[in-house]
């Protein structure tokens, strides 16, 4: 059943070799033990918060080295590569600001500087709105967990690739931690791949459709949606996606006291963290998924109690509206 799974995977990315893990956090923990005592890694900043802390917490204890840069600027990723640089890690679009990064542009500055591995964590669209390893990267990193499966019943990971020489270490890797999914599960997302198309289609359409009701609010500052034009990464977007699933954030004119009054209003939006499954689900980035971000960076990252973010589910996007013109008229009084 996994060997099934892991096949699948690879073909619908186009590559080689897939290796699925128990979780997200498996295969990245598994990915980076690729690297060896003495070797460092580059990562995005605002980069998943599990990662974060993994990268923060467990690698250095490991003796590697990890630098969080800000990718999309490449002379601040050229500043941050060091001679023994051996992986660079992103992921593109971020979260909750979905900030875009060229993944050609910034594969063509990595392997200038020598045999570093590019792994691109592509959960937030899945190998159906875009293929890094097309664009150049070394390893697609997934929490299947979310969209790939879909269904808010599994937690699995997986690592695809085509290096025959990476694939070699993996299976070592794989095998000797033993961070490997159940057959059950396996058997769950193999089914749900066969939906993944059709899925995929109704949250890139619907979020667009909210997106843009969004910006038409009086009390909406600026909705961050790749699939907008004002969105500053709209054009790398254009030309690596074939468009933007159900994950993106706005910001509205009041403070934290709007956000939750908002929140509380929903009836079909649920409050939650998660993200990725058939259940539009709503939550404040700043006193949930990204609360423990140091106040500093998080004022950087525009991290501030007015951002909402939503994953947008599979519900009729008629009820999503009316749940929200409900709610804004609750919060804002219009
Ligand atoms: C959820 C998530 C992970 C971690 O995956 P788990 O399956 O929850 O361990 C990694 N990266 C991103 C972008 C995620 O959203």
């Amino acid at each position: 059943m996994r060997d099934t799974l892991q096949e699948c995977l690879a073909a619908l990315e186009g590559a080689k070799y897939a290796f699925t893990f128990a979780s997200g956090q498996g295969a990245t923990t598994s990915i980076t033990s690729l690297l060896n005592k003495g070797d460092h890694l580059v990562s995005i900043d605002d980069v998943y918060g599990g990662t974060s802390r993994l990268m923060r917490e467990n690698l250095p204890r490991h003796g590697i080295d990890v630098t969080f840069t800000d990718i999309t600027d490449l002379d601040k990723l050229e500043n941050a590569i060091q001679d023994n640089t051996k992986m660079v890690w992103l992921e593109t679009p971020t979260n909750p600001n979905c900030t875009v990064v060229d993944i050609a542009a910034t594969v063509q500055l990595v392997k200038k500087r020598g045999d570093i591995i590019v792994v691109v964590d592509n959960t937030f669209l899945t190998c159906y709105l875009q293929r890094p390893l097309d664009f150049g990267a070394d390893i697609v990193m997934y929490s299947l967990t979310k969209y790939m499966n879909g269904h808010s019943d599994v937690v699995m990971g997986a690592a695809v690739l085509n290096s025959q020489e990476i694939a070699d270490k993996l299976r070592i890797i794989q095998k000797s931690l033993g961070i490997v999914p159940s057959t059950f599960d396996c058997y769950q997302v193999n089914r749900s791949l066969k939906t993944l198309s059709l899925r995929m289609e109704r949250h890139k359409a619907t979020s667009l459709v909210i997106a843009k009701w969004l910006q038409k609010q009086p009390n909406v500052i600026e909705v961050l949606h790749p699939g907008l034009t004002t969105h500053k990464g709209h054009e790398v977007s254009k030309r690596q996606t074939s468009g933007h699933s159900g994950v993106f954030s706005f910001r509205h004119t009041g403070g934290l006291e709007e956000s939750r009054k908002l929140l509380s209003c929903f009836k079909v939006f649920i409050l939650a963290e998660s993200l990725g499954g058939y259940e539009s689900l709503a939550e404040i980035p700043s006193i949930m998924t990204h609360k423990s971000v140091p106040p500093p960076q998080k004022a950087q990252l525009g991290i501030t109690d007015s951002l909402v973010r939503f994953s947008i589910g599979l519900e009729d996007p008629e009820d999503l509206i009316k749940d929200l013109e409900n709610a804004f008229k609750e919060t804002f009084n219009n």
